[in-house]
Parts: C-alpha cells; sequence; structure tokens
C-alpha cells in the first residue's frame, strides 16, 4: 500500500504517520527527517537544505525530489510506504506519478489530515523532537514520560528551529500557496480521503484505518 500524507505543517501528519507505519508494516519516510538528519550530520545536503528550513521555505524541488526516489527505490519500500512532508508542490507531485506510472504503480490513498490554521501555531510551539530517532511529542497533548527526555531512546527533546512562532506563519502561507493545490491534485486521481485532524490523535488514527481498511 502507498499512502501520501498531506495537511498544514503541524497537522499531524508525522504522528499519524508512524502509527501508520507500524500497523502496516511499511517504512515511514519524511523528507524532513532525511534533512534534519543530514543537518545533524553536517552533510552538503543538509547545509544547502538548512538555508530554506530555517526560513519556513521549501527545499527546491529538484534536490527534494532526487532524495525522496532514491528512498522509494530502496528493497523496504517494495510493499509500499508512507510519505509524510512528500510531495509539497504540484511538479513533485507529478514527478512521483511518472515514477510510479512507469512501473506499473500508483499511489492508492492521499490522506487529509484537517486542521485549521488557529490551531497550528498554538502546536507547532508545543511540539517537541527528538532528532536522534524522530520520536514527536507535545509539551499539553502528548507529553514524554520524563519531561524533555525521548521515550524511546532516551536522548534530549528539543524545539525545531522552524517552529518558532515566526517561522511557522511563513510555513502556513507556503503551505497554503504551494502545498494545498495537491487536495484538488489528488481529489481528481479519486485517492484523495479526509480526516478531522483536530481531535485526539488516537481517533484521528481510528479514522484513517477506517479508510485503509
Ligand atoms: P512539518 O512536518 O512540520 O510540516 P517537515 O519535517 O515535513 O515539517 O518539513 C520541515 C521542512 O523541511 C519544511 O519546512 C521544508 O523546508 C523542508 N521540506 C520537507 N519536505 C519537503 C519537500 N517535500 N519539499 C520541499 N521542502 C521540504
Ligand atoms: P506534522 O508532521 O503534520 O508537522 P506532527 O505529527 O509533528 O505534525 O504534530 C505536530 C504537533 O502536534 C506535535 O507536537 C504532536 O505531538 C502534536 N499532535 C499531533 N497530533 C495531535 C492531535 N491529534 N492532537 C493534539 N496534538 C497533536
Ligand atoms: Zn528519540
Amino acid at each position: 500500500m502507498k499512502i501520501i500524507m498531506l495537511g498544514a505543517p503541524g497537522a499531524g501528519k508525522g504522528t499519524q504517520a508512524k502509527m501508520i507505519a507500524e500497523k502496516y508494516q511499511i517504512p515511514h519516510v519524511s523528507t524532513g527527517d532525511i534533512f534534519r538528519a543530514n543537518i545533524k550530520n553536517g552533510t552538503e545536503l543538509g547545509m544547502e537544505a538548512k538555508k530554506y528550513m530555517d526560513q519556513g521555505l521549501l527545499v527546491p524541488d529538484e534536490l527534494t525530489v532526487k532524495i525522496l526516489l532514491d528512498r522509494v527505490a530502496q528493497a523496504d519500500c517494495e510493499n509500499g510506504y508512507v510519505l509524510d512532508g512528500f510531495p509539497r508542490t504540484i511538479p513533485q507531485a507529478e514527478v512521483l506519478d511518472e515514477a510510479l506510472t512507469k512501473i506499473g504503480e500508483k499511489i492508492d490513498f492521499a490522506i487529509n489530515v484537517d486542521v485549521p490554521d488557529e490551531n497550528i501555531v498554538r502546536r507547532m510551539s508545543g511540539r517537541r523532537a527528538c532528532l536522534k530517532c524522530g520520536a514527536t511529542y507535545h509539551i499539553e497533548h502528548i507529553p514524554p514520560k520524563t519531561e524533555g527526555v525521548c521515550d524511546t531512546c532516551g536522548s534530549e527533546l528539543v524545539l525545531r528551529d522552524d517552529d518558532k512562532p515566526e517561522t511557522v506563519l511563513n510555513r502556513l502561507t507556503v503551505y497554503h500557496n504551494q502545498t494545498q493545490p495537491l487536495i484538488d491534485f489528488y481529489t481528481a486521481k479519486g485517492v484523495l480521503r479526509s480526516v478531522d485532524g483536530t481531535v485526539d490523535m488516537k481517533d484521528v488514527f481510528t479514522a484513517i484505518t477506517e479508510i485503509l481498511g
């Protein structure tokens, strides 16, 4: 099964994608996580991506598409995957579509996690991330067992540089201009499904599993 997660920054795509990956035994592929791992390791790709990420802008399509296509060509993606944070532009979606068509495959579902802008800034300022294992928490809604420490790997949790309110507003504008058009793109393909992302994360997941079967 090949699944795409759509939604504003902070809508809960990553949270839900991790649960989907576990239940359906497919890899969770997050372009944001790939970029952050590269930044942490000081690679050339990481340094290039950081310039855009820190401003809340998208990393250029050429760079992003290459990384994503390499990732989904790996053996563990043979039986499907859940994409989180890709595609984010129409050109990215078109490249993915062409690559899949070439091998006789297609996206099965694009799940739109719907959360209004008013909720987003609050969600993001409370988000805490583990840069080691990619786990995500929320200081009020989804707290770790010990404050500031990752439940999964014991590393320190941080507020991402791009989760500061002024950058979040830029990211929301970028979302509306560049990413939201994908809702029409996948509606036209007949694979778009929307869920209410404002309810408890478990209830969001229930709605998603009803769609995926
Ligand atoms: P969030 O989950 O909060 O929306 P991500 O971790 O998906 O954030 O992405 C963080 C940043 O990484 C984005 O703001 C953007 O700069 C960059 N990025 C991630 N995925 C893409 C993509 N598909 N295209 C362009 N930039 C991307
Ligand atoms: P995205 O990947 O779309 O940017 P995340 O999955 O990282 O979003 O979630 C953003 C923040 O909101 C995180 O702090 C996360 O713990 C929290 N969160 C996720 N789902 C919910 C929910 N249903 N209700 C409240 N907070 C949530
Ligand atoms: Zn961790």
